[in-house]
Order: C-alpha cells, then sequence, then structure tokens
C-alpha cells in the first residue's frame, strides 16, 4: 500500500486555518510602511535632495553621486530604525523571478579597524558588482568578464523585506548590455512617453509627459502542502506531468462562484495585510474557474513599478502560502483538462494632465484624440502581432495556448461592438467627407444614466487575447509565471513606433497645407484599413478561428522556438534600435537565453517524466498485476477447469491490459531518451530547442496517456501519486 500519498491526504484534511495577525488600524495608516515611499523620503530627505529626486524621477535624469550619498543616508536611517540591518540590489534577471545579493551595513568605523558601525554609501545605493556569471547573458558575458552591474532605478521605490532593505535595480552587462527585463522596459516607456507626448501636443500643447499604465491580474492555484511533496512532479516541474482526470473537475462551475474556502480566505487576508505594508494597492482576491484556482488584482498604477510590485508579490505570496500549508503554483497550467493560469495585463496611456488616451472623451476633441491612439494601437498589434506573441511565449505558456486543449496562440484584437462601428464609419467616410467626431457620442448609447463602464462590461469578449475594454486594452496572453515587462516592453515599444510613424505622415500631410484634422482622419482611414485583418469579434478559442487567422496572414506559429524569431526579424530590429530600446546584438543575446531557457524546461520534464514512469507507474502496475496473477492461480487450484475459465476471465483481460500499457510506457520512455541524446548533441541552441519541441516534447503526451490509463486500473490503495481529486478538492 502506498503510505506516502494517504498520509498528505490525511494530513491535508486536519488542516485547520492559520490565523492572521490583523494590523488592528486601518489600512491608510499602515499602506506603503516597508516602502521608503514619497511620504517617508520627506521625512529623511532634506527638500532640496527630494526635489531633485522627484524631479529626476519624472524626467528619467541621472542623479550625480553627491545625492546619491544624501539620498543613502535618509535611507539607511529610516532602514535602520525600521530594523535592517543589510541591504541588496534587488533585479530582473531573465530566468523570471528576482535575485538578490545581501550585504551587511557594517564596516571598520576607522582605519584601526577597532569599531564597527552602519555604512552606507551613495555609491553602494547606486552600484553594485554581483558576480553574474550564473545568470544567462546568452553570451554577451563569457566567462573571462564575468561581472554584471546593478544600478539604481530611483522610479521605483526601495522596500524591506525581513532585515534587509531592497533596492530595485537595472542588471547590466561590464559591456553596458542589458542582462535583464527592468532596463528595456524603462527605455520602452520612455520612447512611448516621448512619442505619445508629440501627438497629444497636436490636440493639447501643455501636455509635457505621456503615462503607462498597467494593472494586472494575477491568477495561481493553491495545493495544500503535504500533497505537493507527494509529487515529484509538482515538486521540480511546477506542474503535474500525469494524472487522470478528476471525474468532476469545473463543469459546473462551482468553484467560481462559491464562497472561498476557509483555509484559502486567510491565506487572502494576510496576502492583502502584507501587500498593503509594500505599498501594493490590492483591490480584488477572488476563486478563479477552476477548482483552487484564485486571482487577485491590484489598483492599476504606473507600469514600471506596477511591474516591481507584481514581482514582488508572487515573491510575498509564495511565503505566506507556506506559512498557510500551501504550496503556490504559479505555473501556466498545472494540471490538464482544466483552465491554465494567466495574469491579464491591463494597459493605458495617460497624460499628465490627466487625460486617459484611451478613454472615448466628452468633446469631439477628446474623441478624436481618443480614436488617434485606439487606431495607432490596432495598427501596431497588427503589424507586430507575431513579436508581440513572442513577448508572451515560453514553455510553460505554450500549455496555456496553443498546445492541445489550449486557446490557440494567434494575437487579434476584440473592440467591441460600439467602436468597431466607429471605426467602419470613419473607414466608409470618403476623402472629402465632413466627418464629425460627434458620431462617437453613440457610444453612450443615449442612456446618460448609465455609466459607460457597464455599457463596456456587458459587451465583452473573454476568449480575446488582446480586448478593449472600455478605457484601456487587455493582453491577455500573458502567462500568470511570467515577468510582465517582457509584455510591457514589446507592446510600449511597438505603439512608440507607430506614433512616430503616425507624426511623420501628419507632417508631411499638413507641410503641403492639408488641415490637420484632415490629415489626421485621412490617416487613420488608411491604418483601418490597413489594419482589418486583426480585429476579430468572434470566439477566438474556436476551430474556425485558426483558418480565418491562417488566411488572413496573421502570425499562427506554435512551435514556441520559432516564435521567438520574431524578435529579429528586420521588422523587430527596426523598431528596437530606432527607439533605443535593445539593439540587434542584444536582441540575439536574449533569444539565446529564451532558447536554453524552453531547451532545459523540456529537458527537466522529460527526466522527470521518465524516472516516474520506471519509479513509481510500472513497479505499481506490475504489483498490482502480480496480485492479479496471484488471484488467477489461486482460482485454479480450488475450481473446476469450467469455472475457472468463467471466474478468472476478467482479471486476464486486465493483466493483459496492464502490460499492453507498460510495454507503450517503456518504448515511449526509451525512445524519448534517445531523442534526448541526439538534441543534447546539437550545440547551435536555436536547434537544440527546435530539436527538443519537435521530438522529445512529441513523447510527453503519449506516455502520458498510458500512465492515465494506468491509473484507472490500479487498485487505488496502491497509487503513489495524489490523484487530481486531492490536489485540486482538498483545501
Ligand atoms: P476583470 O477581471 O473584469 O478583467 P478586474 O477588475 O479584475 O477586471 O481587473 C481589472 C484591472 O484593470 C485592475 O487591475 C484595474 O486596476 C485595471 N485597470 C482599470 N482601469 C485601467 C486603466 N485605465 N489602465 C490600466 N489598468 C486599468
Ligand atoms: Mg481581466
Amino acid at each position: 500500500m502506498s503510505t506516502l500519498r494517504f498520509k498528505a491526504v490525511e494530513e491535508a484534511l486536519k488542516r485547520v486555518p492559520v490565523d492572521v495577525v490583523t494590523p488592528g488600524k486601518m489600512p491608510s495608516e499602515y499602506f506603503g510602511k516597508y516602502v521608503f515611499n514619497r511620504t517617508q523620503m520627506s521625512k529623511y530627505l532634506s527638500k532640496e535632495t527630494m526635489e531633485i529626486v522627484l524631479e529626476a524621477i519624472d524626467s528619467g535624469t541621472t542623479l550625480n553621486r553627491g545625492i546619491a550619498d544624501h539620498v543613502a543616508a535618509g535611507m539607511k536611517m529610516w532602514a535602520v530604525e525600521m530594523g535592517a540591518t543589510h541591504y541588496t540590489h534587488w533585479f530582473q534577471p531573465l530566468t523570471e523571478g528576482t535575485a538578490e545579493k545581501h550585504d551587511s551595513f557594517i564596516d571598520y568605523a576607522d582605519d584601526q579597524r577597532n569599531n564597527i558601525i552602519e555604512r552606507f554609501s551613495g555609491k553602494l545605493l547606486a552600484q553594485q558588482e554581483p558576480d553574474a556569471s550564473s545568470f544567462p547573458s546568452g553570451g554577451i558575458r563569457n566567462t573571462f568578464e564575468a561581472r554584471g552591474y546593478t544600478a539604481w532605478d530611483p522610479s521605483s521605490p526601495a522596500f524591506i523585506i525581513d532585515d534587509t532593505l531592497c533596492i530595485p535595480t537595472v542588471f547590466i552587462s561590464y559591456t553596458g548590455e542589458a542582462l535583464d527585463y527592468k532596463t528595456p522596459l524603462l527605455k520602452a516607456l520612455n520612447a512611448v512617453d516621448k512619442a505619445a507626448v508629440d501627438v497629444c501636443k497636436l490636440f493639447y500643447p501643455d501636455v509635457k509627459k505621456v503615462y503607462s499604465f498597467l494593472g494586472w491580474e494575477q491568477e495561481y492555484f493553491l495545493v495544500d502542502k503535504s500533497l505537493y511533496y507527494a509529487r515529484p512532479d509538482l515538486i521540480l516541474t511546477e506542474r503535474t506531468l500525469m494524472g487522470h482526470e478528476s471525474a468532476k473537475n469545473q463543469q459546473l462551475e462551482d468553484h467560481y462562484f462559491g464562497s472561498i474556502p476557509p483555509r484559502v480566505a486567510s491565506f487572502m487576508q494576510e496576502v492583502e495585510y502584507e501587500a498593503y505594508k509594500y505599498g501594493i494597492p490590492l483591490k480584488t482576491c477572488h476563486n478563479e474557474v477552476a477548482p483552487n484556482q484564485f486571482e487577485l488584482a491590484p489598483i492599476y498604477g504606473e507600469t514600471n513599478l506596477a511591474v516591481d510590485q507584481n514581482l514582488l508579490i508572487m515573491s510575498l505570496m509564495h511565503r505566506i502560502a507556506d506559512k498557510h500549508n500551501f504550496k503556490l503554483l504559479l505555473h501556466e497550467k498545472p494540471f490538464a483538462g482544466v483552465n491554465g493560469s494567466g495574469k491579464h495585463n491591463n494597459w493605458s496611456l495617460c497624460t499628465d494632465t490627466g487625460i486617459g488616451l484611451f478613454t472615448p472623451g466628452k468633446s469631439p476633441h477628446d474623441n478624436l484624440l481618443f480614436v488617434t491612439f485606439l487606431v495607432n494601437t490596432l495598427l501596431a498589434v497588427y503589424k507586430h502581432n507575431a513579436l508581440l506573441k513572442a513577448s508572451i511565449m515560453s514553455a510553460n505558456n505554450a500549455h496555456r495556448l496553443g498546445a492541445n486543449e489550449a486557446p490557440p496562440a494567434i494575437i487579434s484584437v476584440f473592440l467591441g461592438k460600439q467602436i468597431s462601428a466607429v471605426l467602419d464609419k470613419i473607414e466608409n467616410s470618403s476623402e472629402d467627407d465632413e466627418i464629425s467626431v460627434d458620431e462617437l457620442k453613440m457610444m453612450k448609447l443615449g442612456v446618460a444614466h448609465i455609466p459607460e463602464v457597464l455599457i463596456d462590461n456587458t459587451d465583452r469578449n473573454r476568449t480575446s487575447p488582446f480586448a478593449f475594454t472600455g478605457n484601456r486594452f487587455e493582453f491577455r496572453a500573458v502567462g500568470s509565471s511570467a515577468n510582465c515587462s517582457s509584455a510591457m516592453t514589446a507592446l510600449n515599444s511597438v505603439v512608440a513606433a507607430q506614433l512616430v510613424e503616425f507624426k511623420k505622415e501628419l507632417d508631411k500631410k499638413t507641410e503641403k497645407g492639408m488641415k490637420l484634422e484632415t490629415a489626421i482622419f485621412e490617416t487613420l482611414r488608411h491604418y483601418i484599413k490597413e489594419s482589418k485583418a486583426i480585429r476579430f469579434e468572434g470566439n477566438g478559442y474556436s476551430e474556425e478561428w485558426k483558418k480565418e487567422a491562417g488566411k488572413r496572414g496573421l502570425d499562427c506559429e506554435t512551435s514556441v522556438p520559432l516564435i521567438y524569431d520574431a524578435y529579429t526579424t528586420p521588422q523587430s530590429i527596426e523598431v528596437f534600435e530606432s527607439l533605443g530600446v535593445l539593439s540587434e546584438k542584444e536582441l540575439h543575446a536574449r533569444n539565446e537565453v529564451k532558447w536554453e531557457t524552453y531547451t532545459k524546461k523540456i529537458q527537466i520534464e522529460g527526466r522527470v517524466l521518465g524516472d516516474l514512469c520506471m519509479n513509481h507507474i510500472i513497479p505499481v502496475a506490475t504489483e498490482y498485476q502480480t496480485m492479479l496473477l496471484d488471484n488467477i492461480y489461486k482460482m485454479k487450484s480450488v475450481f473446476d477447469e469450467e469455472k475457472f475459465e468463467k471466474l478468472s476471465k476478467e482479471d486476464a483481460a486486465i493483466i493483459e491490459e496492464i502490460a499492453d500499457h507498460i510495454t507503450a510506457i517503456n518504448r515511449n520512455v526509451y525512445e524519448m531518451v534517445e531523442a534526448r541524446k541526439v538534441a543534447n548533441k546539437i550545440e547551435d541552441a536555436r536547434e537544440k530547442a527546435i530539436a527538443y519541441h519537435d521530438t522529445v516534447e512529441t513523447y510527453f503526451s503519449k506516455i502520458r496517456y498510458h500512465v492515465d490509463k494506468l491509473e484507472l486500473i490500479v487498485d487505488n490503495r496502491m497509487w503513489t501519486l495524489p490523484k487530481y481529486r486531492e490536489l485540486l478538492f482538498i483545501s
């Protein structure tokens, strides 16, 4: 009998919600308590320093060493008062997640080395040199030049975790190439700011800055800790590589509408308290579609900060889950047959004067501005749909998008009936039509007392990977474990490049004497026609859409390694280089990292799958088979020939069935290992990843099929791995 599995189930069933200490105050009283935010800065920095820092944050200028020294002194004083003894540069290498190198504040007070003091200078704040050779760099940093620099990002506030002051930084190579997610993101945000301001100025000359906003919705699964530790595949790959579907999963949709299980409620409560202490404005926590799947989302904020907050909350959630005897699964598809986890990226642009550029306006003037940004975004997404897909793709996310049972990995835009009608109207107006932007009023449908947002919410298409939702776009293809920076860098860059292009076209037309408004309409009319193929209002999960999208010329590639090629097409290189976001060299290096990561993931999954088959599945199946054989043997000695024939028939059939599955598993595991050996000999990172995708990975589902069949046959008492019904329904 399997002991670990049943012990785990027993332990999981005995658990009670973990008590959470309430802060005993209103959130506004402890919000941002662990963050060196503007309030803290004003207490610990001089007025002059504070002004220079805020100016640098707003205009993106660099701070000199003198100012850095002042900030470091104030920051240290605050951190020490908060009980911090260490500091670290907190950065975002290309591995996903974050990295830290902890140093103590201590230093010798004098040359005699007699006394220890706490020291933290501007130099240490501004720059660190972690030995970065163990972080992926795609060959930019060879082992002779293992140094990488981390450099302070003043636009994201420092914070304290336990005894450590964490300073958000960028991570670059000795020769200046980006080795992280933050560097290109900051550059893309800068690019979209500049390009959008230039366009906004045509409408409102007083606009000085355009902010990119991000509101992420984080989906996740929770699994009881004991059950998790009884599943080697979850421990090592974060997903179940086998496991027959539970007889009941999400068909009844009872989880989504049901109440939150008490243990989870208490986990969520603690996450909320902690989030507030870190200045993360969590707004919603609720159940998601699949059993044991949940979601949380904050109020949206400036993109760079929102990304950091997402990374921070992901690590806080891991810690808090552990405390509540859960394991947090951020993998995009931990369980076959039920919903995967995404991280919808709600994205918008907004001026420093408070105009939401994707918010339908109240006046014809504002509506023209709105349509301008909407249509430019549409065209950018159309032209670069392959790149945007590459920006969200990973070995994990492929199970959620593009693989069997998942929606296809094709980027399309949903606009909704009202907005579509407006664009159709503009498209069909002729050059001399005096089309009035008052047409946009129909968006309000004449029901003044119904808030516009409500109207938009009723007109929602949840199958679209990129949907307009009233005042923003929702990029839904982003995966739950991803660093949002990847998607946000690509999106803000392509929109920036498109806005630059648009402005150039307008300038050409107006220089020739065309009226500005006419020039805008004429350009938009062309754009609407050009980008038509990206608009899709139907069911994005349907088979018909796959065919239709192919006919429309949208990118339908499903192989992850090939999807990454979109990063290094002449078109993509032109976008990133012209905006100064990433160089061609960096793009190639980063793809190298992506291919390597892909290969490693599949390699690990293949190994774990093979081991589980050999050490768990086949021995157990054989044991059960032997039991049946024993039974037959005993029957033979008790019954006469005729009776024996009759009674042993079923057992004999099962014995054969088990043998067939075992043979199939053995054969496929053998072939998978052989395929791996062949792939491992390939030097080129791209070719190797392709081989892993085209050969090694194809065995996973074949092997799984037979394992899952055996799970249904073998005596439940013997089965060693916690089953889906246990993983998904115990909480
Ligand atoms: P739903 O689940 O219906 O998509 P939620 O309310 O859960 O919606 O999440 C919406 C997310 O979008 C929230 O994080 C919210 O702050 C964010 N959001 C709302 N308006 C904007 C905007 N203008 N720009 C960016 N994000 C936004
Ligand atoms: Mg959403």
